[in-house]
């Protein structure tokens, strides 16, 4: 069993009450911390919630601040009806509270903070839109329009900070605000409508699946590339990437070899054969990239350059990725004797 050297604990400094379902975390990052949770507008950070029933849930949480602004780092948690973590944060998470965090990690992110943005956001998916917003106009140069759909206007979260936005960044950012009080549920034509002259730009979804629905399909009736268009699913974890690294003592399992290039360096692993890479990895101090080590985000995705791997679970590589040689690490085990593996291809 080894530490998991991506678990950190961080404290709750501040607490902001957002909505009357919606409340933002401000976590300090000791100074020893930092280079370790560095991120980019749009990634989220994996909290660890207790539970008297299962010891613990994880759940991931966007970061709603910028990198370009704020020193500490927030994440901003809207209640789900009948859900356990968000409920549990919102009720239970004061100053001084201590959680165990996992690293930023995410790729819903800009390329380019320069490129004109297309931000379209419902309910709490606010959140990554919310970081992206900020450090497009403090830290690049292009334009940035954002829809922001919302029940009524009570629901609104960072209403104040938008409007502030707008007064300070009058020729680069521009908001609607569309709330279903006044104008009903979003619709495909009332969308595209709305968004009839920004195919070109960079675009940006997060919000409930109906809405990221309706998005899509007015997206593609004003002729959006289907890669122009990023978006980030709100779902909760199932597994728990908090856990311990067990991995066999060398000898105790057959092994596999692989060379695994991963940050500019190659390395060769023994690589047992009922045992994930990304636990064989991590269990030697390589810094691989994760989120849910339950086959449900591809944070850990990796080529698969020669050899041949079977993956114990995949619920989010598509027949696309597979075709690439894509691999998730956190569910790939060897099947080959000699395997060539590279992340960040
Ligand atoms: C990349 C990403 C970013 C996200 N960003 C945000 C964000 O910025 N803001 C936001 O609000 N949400 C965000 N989410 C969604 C968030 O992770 C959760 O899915 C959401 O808060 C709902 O979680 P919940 O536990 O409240 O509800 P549920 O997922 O509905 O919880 C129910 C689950 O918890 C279990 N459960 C219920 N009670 C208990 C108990 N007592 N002990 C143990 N288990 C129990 C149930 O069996 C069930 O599986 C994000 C999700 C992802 C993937």
């Amino acid at each position: 069993m080894s530490r998991n050297a991506h678990v950190h604990t961080l404290e709750v400094v501040e607490v902001i009450k957002e909505t009357d379902e919606a409340a933002s975390l401000v976590f300090t990052v000791p100074d020893r911390l930092v280079d370790d949770f560095r991120y980019h507008p749009g990634q989220f950070l994996t909290l660890e919630i207790p539970s008297k029933r299962t010891g613990s849930v994880a759940r991931c949480y966007s970061l709603s601040s910028s990198p370009h602004l704020d020193d500490e780092l927030i994440v901003t948690v809207k209640r789900t009806a009948g859900g356990y973590a968000s409920n549990w944060l919102c009720d239970n998470v004061a100053v001084g509270t201590a959680l165990r965090v996992l690293r930023p990690s995410g790729v819903f992110v800009p390329k380019s903070l320069d490129a004109d943005l297309l931000l379209l956001a419902a309910g709490s998916g606010i959140t990554p839109i919310m970081s992206i917003a900020k450090s497009a106009l403090l830290g690049g140069t292009g334009t940035v329009y954002l829809i922001y759909a919302n029940a009524e206007a009570g629901a609104v979260i960072f209403g104040a900070e938008l409007a502030e936005m707008i007064v300070e960044f009058p020729d680069r950012f521009q908001v609607v605000h569309w709330l279903a009080s006044e104008r009903g549920l979003p619709t495909v034509d009332g969308l595209s409508e709305l968004l009839l002259t920004y195919e070109h730009y960079d675009t940006f979804v997060c919000g409930p699946a109906p809405f990221m629905a309706v998005c899509r399909a007015a997206l593609r009736e004003i002729g959006t590339p289907d890669k122009h268009v990023h978006v980030e699913k709100f779902q909760s974890l199932t597994g728990d990437p908090f856990a311990d690294i067990s991995v066999p003592n060398a000898g105790d399992a057959e092994s596999a070899t692989a060379t695994v290039a991963i940050d500019g360096r190659s390395m060769e692993v023994d690589w047992p054969r009922e045992t994930p890479l990304l636990d064989v990895l991590l269990a030697r101090g390589i810094d691989a990239p994760y989120s849910c080590r339950a086959g449900e985000c591809s944070a850990c995705a990796c080529t698969v350059r020669s050899g041949e791997v079977r993956m114990l679970k995949n619920d989010t590589l598509v027949d696309a990725d597979l075709a690439l040689g894509l691999t998730l690490a956190c569910q790939a085990v060897p099947v080959s004797d000699r395997l060539d593996i590279a992340f960040d291809q």
